[in-house]
């Protein structure tokens, strides 16, 4: 059994060092399963989703984040939204897309191609979000999201991201972390934290050996003596619901669905962050059409 998803947040060296780690195995299996997707596309979504809780875990309460990697690898795109409440959500346009095993990993750099990395930061109360569009580093995730906090946020960020994937295609090891220099970092801190990080196994590695967030967080804040600041449950959800299908099909509009009953009878309709399948019948189409006939 996989250990729980957990996300651990941690500073160091008088508060010039952030740190967050999580272990994301179960999630990301759970993306697999809802998407069926191949080893290099199970890679690149489980990375990305972990990224984005990582990510997410440093927003205030009321704002969200999108990440959108678009490219011209076989891949094409990968979208992930999360928010500050451990929540993650994610696809990616060809979920069968497989590469052949470059040096010894899935080539998820290969399958992403070059490209772009959108970010959207969005917050309830403003009326625009925030968005950072940056071309692809090398379409690792790890790297382009390192990239993107260093240009779009100004923090020189370390980001390690890994998902170990077996024949049988399951996930058995996910997870990732971040180390963050803070203003006022002596140069002593930087160089003992570039070793550290140098020096660390693979996180796929450290997680399918059995490492909790902490472990990964002793290991990359060695010698620092660092405090945990908070530690969250992370999860896969969707916040789709039968209640929202049947909204867009009322801003479809009456001719729409009377067209829509007459031809089909019944509507499918799939979401396609979480994959979920929900059908509506002929005596809800007939009732949608009553409610919204005035
Ligand atoms: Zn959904």
């Amino acid at each position: 059994m996989p250990l729980p998803d957990l996300l651990v947040k941690a500073t160091a060296a008088e508060k010039t060092v952030r740190a967050l780690s999580a272990v994301t195995t179960c999630l990301v299996e759970e993306a697999r399963m809802r998407h069926q997707t191949a080893p290099t596309a199970s890679a690149a979504l489980g990375r990305t989703l972990t990224a984005g809780l990582l990510l997410g875990s440093m927003l205030k309460e009321d704002e969200t984040l999108s990440l959108q990697f678009l490219g011209n690898g076989p891949l094409r795109g990968i979208f992930v939204d999360a928010n500050a409440q451990g929540e993650v959500r994610g696809f990616v346009y060809h979920p069968r897309a497989h590469l052949p095993i470059r040096n010894g990993k899935l080539d998820v750099g290969g399958a992403v191609g070059s490209g772009t990395l959108t970010v959207i930061r969005a917050q309830s109360w403003a009326k625009e979000p925030y968005r950072s569009i940056l071309p692809l580093v090398s379409g690792e995730i790890g790297s382009d999201i390192a990239h993107y906090l260093l240009n779009s946020e100004q923090i020189p960020s370390a980001v390690s991201l890994g998902v170990f994937v077996r024949p049988d295609e399951t996930v058995v090891a996910a997870g990732g972390f971040v180390v963050q220099i803070m203003p006022g970092a002596s140069g002593e801190t930087i160089a003992q934290l570039e070793a550290n990080v140098a020096k660390a196994k693979p996180v796929s590695q450290m997680v399918r050996e059995g490492a909790t967030p902490q472990e990964i967080l002793m290991q990359v804040l060695d010698g620092f003596g660092a405090t945990t600041l908070a530690e969250s449950a992370v999860r896969f959800n969707c916040r789709c619901s039968l209640d929202r299908v049947l909204g867009v099909l009322i801003a479809l509009g009456k001719a729409e669905v009377e067209d829509l009953l007459r031809k089909e009878g019944q509507v499918s309709v799939t979401c396609e962050f979480c994959n979920e399948q929900y059908t509506v019948g002929h005596a809800e189409l007939e009732s949608l059409l009553g409610s919204s006939a005035q």
